[in-house]
């Protein structure tokens, strides 16, 4: 075990939109380093230019900021190895290739695209191995005057690491554990392509770790098949010794539990599969994101933690510390996990009952001017403590609760004919004056005159109650009724009570 301050860092390509497996990935390398008192980097991996995708990175930095997922040090932040952005760093790459090519652990080939079509094509499995590399073009088979003449007039090529094959190569991995696989069955990968005079993934990936002392190379499964070929790039390149650990986090599993989650499994559910809103900007298609879909960012941490990992107890709602003390790599799942969005709502509710009401009123306010509602922050913020048991989602608490801001203007016809009886206006008319007569109208106090009232009389109370509601709400919904007169005042509840009565009858 090294001394050494846990590093890691979140390395995307900025090829879209970030998927919500991608945030996973950035938050539980968070959550790692924070608990190890370690330092996160944000590295941007874009030396591949035909994916590159303008306002990614914008879009990726901007996500992880509205989650609270914060760096020490990359791109947006800068630190001792900057520039962060791979595209940036090209002189510093080259110097590892040529270090390759001079010690015969990579070479330079120069077969053509439609070259290796032919191959492809004439050959089944192809594959640019040991077992087929020396029938191509490429500096192992062609004479070292032919390989310079063809570099000096300017020919494209790339460079391809020298697989030795039948050796098994361990990747030991920290949920995982030992992986084994041979060394046959690679493939002498791409390293470099002069066309672009960059490196691809894999050589960038591998010199920037090390460079950038990364301790923890915490990722997707879908990077688990590249482990092996990390672990040769390490060995040729002499940096073994101070290789990173790996950790390959399970994959997100659709809903129903069959296959990886995509972006069509959530148009075809309904969720959204985004952190942010996200406009491609090629197609201009748009697709939802949480932060639109009016989840709070505490709920999306939350529910997406202990979508992998859980803390060995029952505990479900925990906050960005708590997650930070008990996060553990060891205690990650193998198994791919299913992504319940059911649940993710749930989180939300959760979430929203935690809140301040003064704060989830501030977020409900915007939406009131929307519909033309001028209102203070301290009767929202009542109105939110009556209603907010009910929603899942900020935005739903207009539904629940445009009432307290608007006189019905027409009642449900079906609650009126359910609910609005034959004697309802005169008694309603008698609840008025019952109404008028009381000088405090707290809830509690309203209902117990109202209910001596009801009983004094020998009236069904269900028979005026469901009147009373349905001229005050204009259909039978909303908190107990008393709590929502005293929110509205007498003034405006016998207002309700007497258009209800002039409409109805
Ligand atoms: N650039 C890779 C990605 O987009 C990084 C994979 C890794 O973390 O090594 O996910």
């Amino acid at each position: 075990m090294t001394q050494n301050k846990v590093r890691v860092r979140f390395a995307p390509s900025p090829t879209g939109a970030l998927h919500i497996g991608g945030v996973r990935t950035a938050l539980y390398n968070y959550l790692f380093a924070k608990q190890q008192g370690g330092e996160m980097i944000l590295r941007i991996e874009d030396t591949d230019s035909q994916r590159f995708v303008p306002g990614a990175e914008q879009y990726i930095i901007e996500s992880l900021q509205w989650l609270g997922i914060r760096f020490d040090e990359g791109v947006g932040h800068g630190g001792p190895h900057a520039p962060y952005r791979q595209s940036e760093r090209k002189e510093i790459y080259k110097k590892y290739v040529d270090y390759l090519l001079k010690n015969g652990l990579a070479y330079i080939a120069f077969d053509t695209p439609q070259e290796l079509e032919a191959q492809r094509k004439a050959i089944p499995n192809f594959q640019y191995d040991a077992s087929t590399r020396m029938q191509m073009r490429n500096s192992l088979t062609l004479p070292q005057t032919e390989v310079e003449e063809l570099i000096a007039s300017g020919t494209q090529y790339v460079v391809r690491i020298k697989i030795e094959p039948g050796e098994e190569i361990v990747v030991n991995d920290l949920i995982r554990g030992e992986v084994s696989i041979s060394s046959s069955i690679l493939d002498d990968k791409v390293l470099y392509k002069s066309a672009d005079q960059l490196p691809t993934y894999h050589l960038a990936n591998i010199v920037d770790d090390h460079l950038m002392e990364v301790t923890h190379v915490i990722r997707g499964e879908e990077w688990l098949p590249s482990a092996p070929l990390h672990v040769l790039l390490y060995r040729y390149l002499g940096w073994s010794d101070t290789m990173p650990r790996f950790a390959h986090l399970p994959l997100l599993l659709k809903p129903e539990g069959n296959g990886k989650l995509s972006k069509r499994d959530g148009d075809r559910l309904g969720f959204p599969v985004f952190p942010l809103e996200w406009k491609d900007p090629k197609t201009g298609e748009i697709s939802s994101g949480y932060r639109e879909s009016g989840y709070l960012p505490e709920a999306v941490v939350n529910f997406l933690a202990l979508l992998g990992w859980n803390p060995g107890n029952d505990q479900e709602i925990l906050s960005m510390e708590e997650l930070t003390q008990l996060f553990s790599l060891e205690k990650c799942s193998k198994s791919g996990a299913k992504f319940d969005y059911e649940k993710g709502k749930w989180f939300n509710h959760k979430y929203i009952q935690q809140k301040d009401n003064a704060e989830i009123a501030s977020l409900f306010m915007p939406q009131l001017e929307a519909y033309g509602i001028q209102s203070d922050l301290q009767y929202v913020t009542r109105v939110v403590a009556l209603v907010k048991e009910r929603i899942n989602f900020i935005k739903e608490l207009w539904g629940q609760a445009s009432f307290f801001f608007k006189a019905p203007e027409t009642y449900d016809e079906k609650t009126v004919k359910k609910r609005w009886k034959e004697d309802s206006a005169q008694r309603l008319s008698e609840l008025i004056g019952v109404l008028q007569d009381i000088t405090d109208f707290h809830s509690e106090n309203t209902e117990n005159i109202v209910k001596a009232w009801i009983e004094s009389n020998g009236y069904h109370l269900g028979n005026i109650m469901n009147a009373f509601r349905l001229a005050v709400v204009g259909e039978s919904k909303g908190p107990h009724m008393f709590d929502i007169t005293e929110l509205l005042g007498k003034e405006e509840t016998i207002r309700r009570i007497q258009k209800a009565i002039n409409t109805l009858s």
